[in-house]
Formats: structure tokens, sequence, C-alpha cells
């Protein structure tokens, strides 16, 4: 591996936003100044919100989705956005398996398989892919942690080659931090990000490893990202409510 990782800070929308209010969000970020050399941002809008982000955004951030379909090509797939239609519109970036999606949100949930089986197209059809990963409160007060993320990384590396993974990073979002306020501490994430990376080198490689970026999430942002960010094993972060707000750029701003 040449080089210290980049960081790589992704911003999700999920579902906000009408159109106005999305294009006045482009307009803030446009003006709010210089991204750190060090740094790739990625934002990660609504799919109908995309062609706007693509033809509106400032050059030095990759438009994303936060979603595809499972389906690796045109077909009957009603209400599905294939990844070959998202790279084929200009965006660069997907994120897979979000937690929220897991859950399913009152539909049903998407299984370990399918997140990694999704992964793979994404990744064949030219995307990059910020892959999320994370633990339920009753999980981390268990002690599971690291098995509830390594059963959702294990379809992960069975899926994919060795050359796949310079497409993917790793996002670790313990879901009791989503959206709650309540960040992990630096050493907590740290710890983990520390056991996702080991379990890499030993069910991957340590050129892996050593390469794949490992981004925090859960109620990051201007705050409290200069201290999550200077942990060793933290290569960035994803940033839900925080992306919606100019504070995202305090996040952008906070890598060392
Ligand atoms: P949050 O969301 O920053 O609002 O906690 C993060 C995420 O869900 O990606």
């Amino acid at each position: 591996v040449e080089g210290p990782r980049r960081y790589l800070i992704g911003g999700n929308w999920k579902c906000n936003g009408l159109y106005d209010e999305n294009v006045e969000r482009i307009n803030v970020f446009n003006g709010a100044g210089a991204i750190p050399s060090n740094v790739d941002v990625v934002l990660c809008v609504p799919y109908i919100h995309i062609p706007m982000a693509l033809s509106m955004l400032r050059d030095d951030i990759e438009v994303g989705a936060q979603d595809c379909g499972n389906n690796t090509g045109d077909g009957a797939f009603t209400g599905q956005i294939g990844a070959h239609q998202l790279k084929d519109i200009g965006c660069t970036w997907v994120i897979i398996g979000h937690s929220e999606r897991r859950e399913g949100f009152g539909m049903a949930g998407e299984p370990e398989q399918l997140c990694a089986e999704k992964c793979k197209i994404a990744l064949e059809k030219g995307l990059k892919v910020m892959f999320a990963i994370g633990e339920k409160k009753e999980e981390r007060e268990a002690g599971t942690t690291m098995e509830v993320c390594a059963k959702q990384l294990e379809p992960l590396a069975a899926i994919l080659n060795e050359e796949d993974w310079a497409n993917v990073a790793i996002a670790y979002e313990p879901v009791w931090a989503i959206g709650t306020g309540l960040t992990a501490t630096p050493e907590m994430a740290q710890d983990t990000h520390a056991d996702i990376r080991n379990w890499i080198k030993e069910h991957v490689s340590e050129a892996v490893a050593n390469a794949v970026r490992i981004q925090y999430g859960g109620s990051m942002k201007g705050a409290n990202a200069v201290d999550l960010l200077k942990q060793p094993d933290i290569d960035g972060g994803l940033i839900g409510g925080a992306s919606l707000q100019e504070d995202f750029f305090n996040v952008i701003r906070g890598v060392p």
C-alpha cells in the first residue's frame, strides 16, 4: 500500500428535501469554501435529485446514490433503480446495506447475502461502494458487536475478489448512534474500527486491510468530527443529519 489512506467523507441525505430545498442545500455547499486535498467527498442524494446534483454541485464533490437494485441490467423490476443506470447517469458511488434498509422500515429488510450481492453488482457496473455495517444497542450491550459486524462482512468477503476491494469502503455505523445524537466515543469507535480492520486482514488479506477505508457513521457532526477523525483506524465518516446543513463542511475540514 502506498502512502496513507485518503479520507472519505460521505453525506447521506436519506429521504429528505423537496427539489427547491435540495437545490438550496447544494448552493450552500457550492459556496462553503475549500475541501482539504487529502479528502474525497461524496454526497448521496435521493435518486430523483441525482441529475440536478450532477449538474449543479461543485466538481470536487462526487454524487452518489443511497442504494441500488440487485438486478444486473434492464428488466421487469418495477420501481427498481439499477446500478447500470446510476453509472450511466454519472453517479460514481452508492451506499449499500445501510441499517435502515437492512431493517426495512416496515417493509421486508435486506438480508446480509443480498447486501453483498448488490455490492458485487454495483462494483461490476463501475460504481464505488460504501458498505454499511453495524450493531444494534442490545448487541453492543451484550458484547457481540464484532460478531454482528463479522456476520455482515462474511458474505461480502466471500463474493468479492481482492481487486474489488479497491472500490469499497466500509461504513461502520452503530445503529444506536444513527440519528440519535448518541455518538460512539472516539475510543469506542476506534476499537471497533481496529477489530474490523483486523477481521479483514484475517479473512481477506493484509494488503486490503491496510488499504481499505473505514468510515464512522452515527450522529457525526462538526462538533465531534475532529476527535473521531484523528483516530488511527477512522478514515472518514458517513454523515446523515449534519450533511443536510453547512455543518457538513466542518466535518470535511475536521480531518487531520
Ligand atoms: P446520522 O446518520 O448522521 O443522522 O446519525 C448517519 C447515517 O445513517 O448514515
